[in-house]
C-alpha cells in the first residue's frame, strides 16, 4: 500500500517549508508525484486542468483560507498543515470537512507522518464513496418500487415520499414533503385548514394519525391495517381503501417511521362484490321453496336449507354427513346414479321418490348438478328437490277422469251408432219408395230427417276419431302408397259433393311423385276432411283445387279454394278442437273436430301443416308429409286437448 503512486497538489506559500517537503520525499524515496503552489488561485488553476489524489494545504495562504478550497473542491480528500498550537484553526477545518491535519513542528518531523496520513485520508474518502453508493441505492429503490413509501418524522410529518405516492395521491412532491398526512394525501377534512393535519375539530379521530402516533410512542410495527379515508382529489371526493405497515426507525438518533401504504380500493370492491353475491346466494338458498342439498364427493349431506328439513321431517343434526343414499326407497339412489351425472359434468332433471324421516315416500322433482374444482375434479353436487306429490296426485286423478271420460264417450257414440244406423236405413228405404210411394211434401221432411241423421253420423265418427287419437288408441298403417292414387280417389267420391255446392274440383297430379310412406286410410281422411272444408266454405261458382309436389325428402299437399277465408284472429286457433269460426249470417254445418284430426294425424306421419288466408278470397292449407316418417308416437306430438269434454250438443248447435 505504501508503495502505491498518489498524485499530491501541496498549497504552500511558505518556501522553505516547500522545499523540506520535495527533499523528505525524494530522501525517503516516496513514490508520489506531486505539483506544489503557493497561493488558492493558483491552486485553483491547477485543479481545472489536472486530477489530484489529495491535496495537502496550509490553512493561511496570501489570497484566502484552505476553507476557500474545502468549499470549492468536493470530491478530493483535503488535509491540512497547519502551525503548532493552531488547533482550533483545525477544528474549524475539520468541520468544514478536511480529512486530517499535520501540525507543523519545528523539526519539520510531521514530514514522516504524511504517508500514513495520505493513506487513511484516501481510504476514508474510499470508504465515504462506497457508503454514497450504497445510499444512492437504497434510495433508487425506494424511490422506485410500485407501492408508496413516507418516511414519517416523530412530528408525524412527511420527510420523504416515493414516486407511487405522488401517483397514488395525484399530488407532486411539494404538496407532500414537510406535511402531515391528511395535507399531504389531501383528506377532505384538512383541505381547507391552513393549520394543517389533526388542527381541525373535523379530524380528532383520525384513525391514520393516532395509527402513527401509536407507532412512534410505542416503537413497534404494524401490518396490513386498512383505512379508508375520505379524500379530495382534482375536487372530487372520493374514499378509497388503504392497506398501510409501518415500522418505527431511527435516523440520525430520531425517530421517523417507514410507512408502506397500498391501494386496495379494487380488491376491497372485489371482495364486498363477492360478499354481496354471496349473501345473495344464501338468501336465495334459504328462502327458496325447494329442498336444496349440497352433497361431498362421498355423496354425503353437508349442506342443506330450511325447507329440506321441512320436506323430509329431519332435523339439522340428523341430516349432517347423512349418507344421500339412505334419503331414497332401496335401489332407486343406484338408479339415479346410473345417470352417471357426476362423471358426464352436467345437469340432470328426473322425477322419483324420497323417503321421509317416517318412512313414507313423497313424490319429488329433482336437479342434480355435478360441483367440479378448479382442476376439472368433482367436488360433490347440488340437489334442487321440489315435492310434487300433489301434483303427481292429481295427474293421476286427471289421467283416471279422462279415462272415464274417453271410455264414456266410446260407450255412447257406439251405443248411438246402432239406432242411428238402423234409423238411416229405414230412412232410405221409405225415401227410395221401396215400401211404397211418398208425396212431395213427406219427401221433404224425410230429406231433411236423413240430412240430420247423416249429420250426426258425421260427428259420432268425428267424436269417435278424435277420441281415439287423444288416447293414443289410433296406431298408423304405415305402407309404401301412391299420393296420386290417394288424391285421384279422394277426387272422385268428392266430385259429387262439390258439384251439390256448385264449387268445381280441380286436381293437378304431376307424373313420377316418388313412393312415399304412409297410412292410406289415414291421409285420405286428412285429404277428405281438407277438400270437404274447401267446398264447404266457398260460395258457388267458386272453385276449390289440389296440387302436389315433391320437395326436399317430403311431400307437399296443398288444398287451395276461392271462399270466404279465415279471419287473421281466427288462424291460430282453427287447429283448436271443436273451434268455429263464428259467421253468423251463414249456417255451414260442421263439428269443428275435422281440422284437429287433420292436424292430429299429421303430426303422427313426422310431418306439419300451415295455413294462409285472406277472407274473401280463399284459403290454402299445406300438408308437408316426409317420404320416409320417423315413427312418431302419439304422446310425443304436441298434445291439442287435455281432457276430451266432447257433448254431442255443444258440436251440434249449427
Ligand atoms: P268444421 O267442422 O267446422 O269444418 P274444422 O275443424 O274442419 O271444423 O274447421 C274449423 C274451422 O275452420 C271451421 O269452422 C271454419 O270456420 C274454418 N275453416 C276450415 N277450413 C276452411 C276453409 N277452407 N275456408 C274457410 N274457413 C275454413
Amino acid at each position: 500500500m505504501e508503495n502505491t503512486t498518489y498524485k499530491i497538489l501541496l498549497i504552500e506559500d511558505d518556501e522553505l517549508d516547500q522545499m523540506a517537503f520535495k527533499r523528505h520525499l525524494s530522501s525517503e524515496n516516496l513514490p508520489y508525484e506531486y505539483v506544489v503552489v503557493s497561493s488558492i488561485s493558483e491552486a485553483q488553476d491547477v485543479l481545472s486542468s489536472e486530477q489530484f489524489d489529495i491535496i495537502l494545504t496550509d490553512f493561511t495562504l496570501g489570497d484566502g483560507t484552505a476553507l476557500d478550497i474545502l468549499d470549492a473542491v468536493k470530491d478530493i480528500p483535503i488535509v491540512l498543515t497547519t502551525g503548532a498550537r493552531d488547533e482550533d484553526v483545525a477544528v474549524k477545518a475539520w468541520k468544514a470537512g478536511a480529512y486530517d491535519y499535520l501540525s507543523k513542528d519545528f523539526e519539520r518531523n510531521y514530514l514522516r507522518a504524511i504517508p500514513k496520513t495520505i493513506e487513511n485520508a484516501i481510504r476514508r474518502r474510499q470508504i465515504e464513496e462506497a457508503l454514497d453508493k450504497k445510499q444512492k441505492n437504497l434510495e433508487a429503490i425506494f424511490d422506485a418500487v410500485p407501492i408508496g413509501m413516507f418516511l414519517v418524522d416523530e412530528k408525524l410529518a412527511i420527510a420523504r415520499a416515493n414516486d407511487a405516492i405522488t401517483k397514488m395521491f395525484h399530488r407532486d412532491f411539494s404538496q407532500i414533503i414537510g406535511r402531515r398526512f391528511g395535507d399531504a394525501l389531501g383528506c377532505s377534512n384538512q383541505i381547507n385548514s391552513e393549520e394543517g393535519c389533526g388542527y381541525t375539530p373535523a379530524c380528532p379521530g383520525c384513525s391514520l394519525r393516532k395509527t402513527m402516533q401509536g407507532v412512534l410512542d410505542s416503537e413497534q410495527s404494524i401490518y396490513g391495517l386498512e383505512i379508508r379515508p375520505t379524500l379530495t382529489i382534482n375536487d372530487e371526493e372520493i374514499q378509497p381503501w388503504f392497506r398501510i405497515s409501518a415500522k418505527p426507525v431511527k435516523i440520525d438518533n430520531i425517530k421517523h417511521i417507514i410507512v408502506a401504504i397500498d391501494d386496495v380500493t379494487e380488491r376491497k370492491k372485489a371482495e364486498n362484490e363477492r360478499l354481496l353475491a354471496e349473501e345473495k346466494y344464501r338468501m336465495i338458498f334459504e328462502n327458496s321453496a325447494a329442498a336444496i342439498t349440497l352433497v361431498d364427493e362421498q355423496e354425503r349431506l353437508i349442506s342443506w336449507n330450511k325447507f329440506t328439513e321441512g320436506l323430509l321431517g329431519m332435523e339439522g343434526e340428523e341430516l349432517y354427513l347423512l349418507p344421500v343414499k339412505s334419503l331414497y326407497p332401496n335401489g332407486e339412489w343406484e338408479r339415479i346414479r346410473t345417470f352417471d351425472v357426476r362423471q358426464k359434468g352436467m345437469q340432470h332433471h328426473l322425477e322419483t321418490k324420497m323417503m321421509k324421516k317416517d318412512g313414507s315416500l313423497i313424490d319429488v322433482d329433482i336437479s342434480l348438478s355435478v360441483l367440479k374444482d378448479s382442476d376439472g375434479n368433482t367436488t360433490g353436487s347440488i340437489g334442487v328437490i321440489r315435492d310434487i306429490t300433489e301434483r303427481k296426485q292429481a295427474e293421476d286423478k286427471l289421467k283416471e277422469t279422462m279415462e272415464l271420460k274417453s271410455q264414456f264417450i266410446s260407450t255412447v257414440s257406439h251405443e248411438l251408432r246402432t239406432p242411428l244406423a238402423a234409423m238411416k236405413e229405414g230412412l232410405g228405404i221409405v225415401l227410395d219408395q221401396v215400401v211404397g210411394d211418398i208425396n212431395e211434401k213427406q219427401k221433404k221432411f224425410l230429406d231433411i230427417a236423413k240430412r240430420n241423421a247423416d249429420r250426426l253420423g258425421a260427428l259420432i265418427n268425428d267424436v269417435l276419431d278424435f277420441q281415439k287419437l287423444s288416447a293414443g288408441k289410433m296406431n298408423l298403417d304405415i305402407q309404401d302408397n301412391d299420393i296420386a292414387q290417394v288424391i285421384s280417389e279422394v277426387h272422385e267420391t268428392m266430385t259429387l259433393y262439390a258439384k251439390k255446392h256448385d264449387v268445381e274440383l280441380v286436381t293437378e297430379l304431376p307424373e313420377n311423385l316418388p313412393v312415399a310412406k304412409f297410412d292410406h286410410g289415414k291421409i285420405t281422411q286428412v285429404l277428405t276432411n281438407l277438400i270437404s272444408n274447401a267446398v264447404k266454405f266457398t260460395p258457388a261458382n267458386g272453385m276449390a283445387s289440389v296440387n302436389v309436389r315433391h320437395k326436399n325428402e317430403e311431400l307437399v299437399i296443398s288444398v287451395h279454394d276461392t271462399g270466404m277465408g279465415i279471419p287473421k284472429e281466427a288462424l291460430p286457433k282453427i287447429f283448436e278442437r271443436f273451434y268455429r269460426v263464428h259467421r253468423p249470417d251463414k249456417q255451414i254445418q260442421g263439428t269443428g273436430l275435422g281440422l284437429a284430426i287433420v292436424h292430429k294425424i299429421v303430426l303422427m306421419h313426422g310431418g306439419r301443416i300451415e295455413v294462409e288466408s285472406e277472407e274473401n278470397q280463399g284459403t290454402t292449407f299445406t300438408v308437408y308429409l316426409p317420404l320416409n316418417p320417423k315413427p312418431v308416437h302419439q304422446d310425443t306430438c304436441p298434445k291439442t286437448d287435455k281432457v276430451i269434454e266432447a257433448t254431442i250438443e255443444k258440436s251440434g248447435t249449427d
